[in-house]
């Protein structure tokens, strides 16, 4: 089969032969059909400082991805052949502390597709059946190789509730993009969003923002304060992993408000605790994968009942082997989600 393959320790990757992977007696092997490229698979391309410290090759990367079941285990029950599935990037071991208490997106042995186990950029691709998800038939599959962000999207936004609350959304990343188009059809009020990135900030209006802020041109608290009657908002969620715009979301949500993290940050970030936190008796909450499987089934009814609709936000489509196409146009910022047809 091809594949889009990490070979050396260092900058860029390989489109070349690998064998088909071969099926344990609880694995399920799928033809993948579509597969999507996240921000970590352009780490991975960078040979960032995350990817070496991370990642060893050789390894398949990617992990967003919708396919068909083609084989299964002798002692697979979960999935039947030619069933259409995506699947839960974070492999958890189903047996830590975590695991036993509801987090296993938290697992203490977490495995990472893509990153510690061969992942989604080929033909064939071979999961444990319990990382499974079994797709619903009404969703067309450009949306449901985008499930994994979009729950992302859907944890950060519902950690607690939305409806007619004010919300500042930091970064117009697909996932921020998400976030907005959840956070409009759960009823949120007031939705700012922010970005560097004029092209993304314009989707970011036809998602549901009403207010668009370029936060290298505009004040962004300036801005949330003026239309919030100098409240602040109710509800920050910061997707764009940069400490200023972290800082701008302390110094804009009101007291007594929430904020959510999901954003990851290159270095330690610097906040003024007693100030922000403390004393404006916020609540934060960190934001890591997604609640397995209760945010797949809410992705799955978001997007099967066309409460949000993700096609604004899917802006490029290419071959699997032109896969370098895509990481340049994300690199570049000049594009929403960029999918790979295999
Ligand atoms: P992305 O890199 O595509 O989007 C980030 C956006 O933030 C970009 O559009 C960028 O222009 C914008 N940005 C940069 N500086 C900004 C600033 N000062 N103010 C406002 N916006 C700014 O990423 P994504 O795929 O949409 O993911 C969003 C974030 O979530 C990233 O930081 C990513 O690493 C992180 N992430 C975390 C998890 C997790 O499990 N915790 C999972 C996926 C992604
Ligand atoms: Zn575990």
């Amino acid at each position: 089969m091809k594949a889009v393959i990490k070979t050396k320790r260092n900058r860029g990757l390989e489109f070349k032969e690998a064998p088909i992977p071969k099926v344990g007696l609880r694995d399920v092997l799928v033809k993948v059909r579509i597969a999507s490229i996240c921000g970590t698979d352009v780490h991975i391309y960078d040979w960032t400082r995350w990817a070496q410290h991370r990642f060893t090759p050789p390894r398949i990367i990617g992990h967003e991805f919708v396919g068909t079941v083609t084989k299964i285990g002798d002692e697979v029950t979960r999935v039947n052949i030619d069933e259409k599935v995506s699947a839960e990037s974070h492999l958890s071991c189903g047996k830590c502390y975590q695991c036993n208490n509801g987090y296993a997106e938290v697992c203490r042995n977490f495995k990472l597709l893509g990153v510690d186990h061969d992942g989604t950029f080929a033909e064939f691709l071979v999961l444990p059946e319990h990382v499974l998800w079994k797709n619903d038939p009404n969703i067309p599959d450009e949306w449901a190789t985008i499930q994994e962000p979009f729950g992302n999207a859907v944890d950060t936004v519902l950690a607690e509730d939305v409806s007619a609350k004010t919300v500042l959304i930091l970064g117009a990343g697909p996932i921020g993009l998400f976030a907005t188009g959840i956070a409009k059809a759960c009823g949120a009020s007031l939705i700012i969003v922010s970005d560097p990135n004029n092209y993304r900030l314009a989707i970011s209006k036809k998602m549901g923002a009403h207010i668009a802020v370029n936060p290298r041109k505009q004040d962004v608290t300036q801005i949330v304060m003026e239309a919030t009657k100098n409240n602040g908002v109710d509800v920050v969620l910061e997707l764009s992993g940069n400490n200023q715009a972290l800082n701008q979301g302390l110094k804009s949500v009101t007291p007594g408000g929430r904020i959510s993290i999901l954003g990851i940050y290159e270095r330690r970030v610097s906040i003024d605790l007693n100030k922000e936190v403390v004393f404006k008796k916020i609540r934060i909450y960190g934001i890591t994968g997604r609640k397995i499987f209760s945010t797949w089934h809410k992705t799955s009814r978001f997007l099967s009942s066309g409460l949000v609709d993700p096609t604004l936000v899917i802006t490029h489509r290419f071959p699997l082997k032109d896969y370098e196409k895509g990481i340049k146009l994300m690199k570049d910022g000049k594009c929403g989600k960029v999918i790979l047809n295999v």
